[in-house]
């Protein structure tokens, strides 16, 4: 068996799902929305599967949806791209990873990646033979910084990973932190791969800037996207890939043999979606800015120590005022005896890990917000 899956734990999400199914606790642990999701969207993927054609889309992805896509992120982030050349569909944004991962790196690649980080990276860095050159960012800000960059960067450095917005910490990085990072990508002739998944869901006026965006990074970045996130359909596993054709041909060559296609049902109703007008995803954020404050405000209220999140579905509290010093150990005793499913931020490390902060998924109805609100009160109250 190959060790590098043979050996890995069930991810955090999957063990956190099934505690909450099997113990009927609130599950505010995996990022998903409990809302059926945007209607005129689930209607056209249903028209799609009856009345479109089923059989395999192009390799490269339907070109009303390529060229939707294009034109989706000229209009929200002033970005060029050719959708014949520049754009491929895939499986999801995981899917989006691996292709890149598998096609970008070869053995012996040294891969600067950032912790937090998100579960698939790391295993798919290392199945490419590549040697991460992990930096652990520190809460609450969780920036970059120069002088940890400086200790990464090489000239055997060939790629590095940069989730913004940052799941789980639900940091931003703003242009000013990304342009410190696009220095030392074109210092050291590296390939930026950026997963923006959470790129529409941010909060407080703040626009989402994408890594490519700064200069030196047009041809040196994959960006990475999710309809999962953009329409809080997560199962639906439509990602997207974008970068200058050389690198995008590369990904393509791995992406053929990872799924080939993706469903066209699905691929016809995100290319709708994504012309949606400007006001339904403004209209998005708000209805989760509103459930973050709700949360937020409830968890301050009861003498929980809540970090800022700026993005994602996601805020985090800290526990260490509380008296506790295990996240895990926190989060167990969290579901199993207070009914409330959550993510210890440790999962997100791989040497070293933060392990006094844990992560909400607030993304649920008032009705589920004000119940995780009451049980979350038992355990502050009882740790006073
Ligand atoms: N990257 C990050 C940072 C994520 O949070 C997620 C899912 N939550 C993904 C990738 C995976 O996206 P998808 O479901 O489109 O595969
Ligand atoms: N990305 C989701 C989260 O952070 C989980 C996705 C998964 O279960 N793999 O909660």
């Amino acid at each position: 068996m190959n060790p590098v899956f043979a050996n890995l734990p069930t991810t955090i999400f999957t063990v956190m799902s099934g505690l909450a199914r099997d113990l009927g606790a609130i599950n505010l642990g995996q990022g998903f929305p409990d809302d059926p999701g945007p209607e005129d969207v689930r209607r056209r993927a249903a028209e799609a599967v009856l009345d479109g054609d089923n059989q395999y889309p192009p390799m490269m992805g339907l070109p009303a949806l390529r060229e939707a896509i294009a034109a989706h992120y000229a209009r929200h982030q002033d970005l060029s791209l050719d959708p014949h050349t520049e754009v491929m569909v895939t499986s999801g944004a995981t899917e989006a990873l691996a292709a890149t991962l598998l096609s970008l790196i070869a053995p012996g690649d040294e891969v600067v990646l950032f912790a937090p980080l998100y579960d698939a990276y790391l295993p798919l860095v290392r199945q490419a033979g590549g040697v991460p050159r992990i930096v652990n960012l520190q809460p609450p800000h969780f920036r970059l910084e120069e002088e940890a960059l400086a200790a990464v960067f090489c000239d055997r450095t060939k790629l590095v990973v940069l989730n913004n917005p940052l799941n789980p910490s639900a940091t931003v990085f703003g242009r000013e932190n990304l342009a410190l990072l696009a220095r030392f990508c074109t210092r050291h002739d590296v390939v930026a791969v950026c997963d923006e998944v959470w790129e529409h869901i941010v909060f407080d006026g703040v626009k989402h800037c994408p890594l490519m965006a700064l200069p030196g990074m047009r041809d040196r970045t994959v960006k990475i996207g999710s309809a999962g996130k953009i329409f809080g359909l997560t199962g639906w596993k439509v990602g997207f890939v974008m970068a200058a054709s050389p690198l995008l041909r590369a990904v393509a060559g791995a992406h053929q043999f990872l799924t080939f296609t993706t469903p066209p049902c699905l691929q016809t109703a995100v290319a709708y979606g994504l012309g949606k007008p400007d006001a339904s995803f403004d209209d998005m954020r708000t209805r989760f800015a509103r459930s973050r404050d709700r949360l937020s405000g409830g968890l301050a209220a009861r003498g929980f120590t809540v970090l800022p999140s700026a993005g994602t579905y996601f805020l985090n509290v800290d526990i260490a005022p509380l008296g506790f010093d295990d996240d895990a150990a926190f989060c167990d005793t969290l579901v199993r005896r207070h009914g409330v499913a959550a993510i210890p931020v440790s999962a997100f490390y791989d040497a070293d890990p933060v392990r006094h902060i844990v992560r909400l998924c607030f993304a649920k109805s008032d009705a589920t917000l004000d119940a995780a609100l009451d049980r979350l009160g038992d355990v502050a109250r009882k740790a006073a």
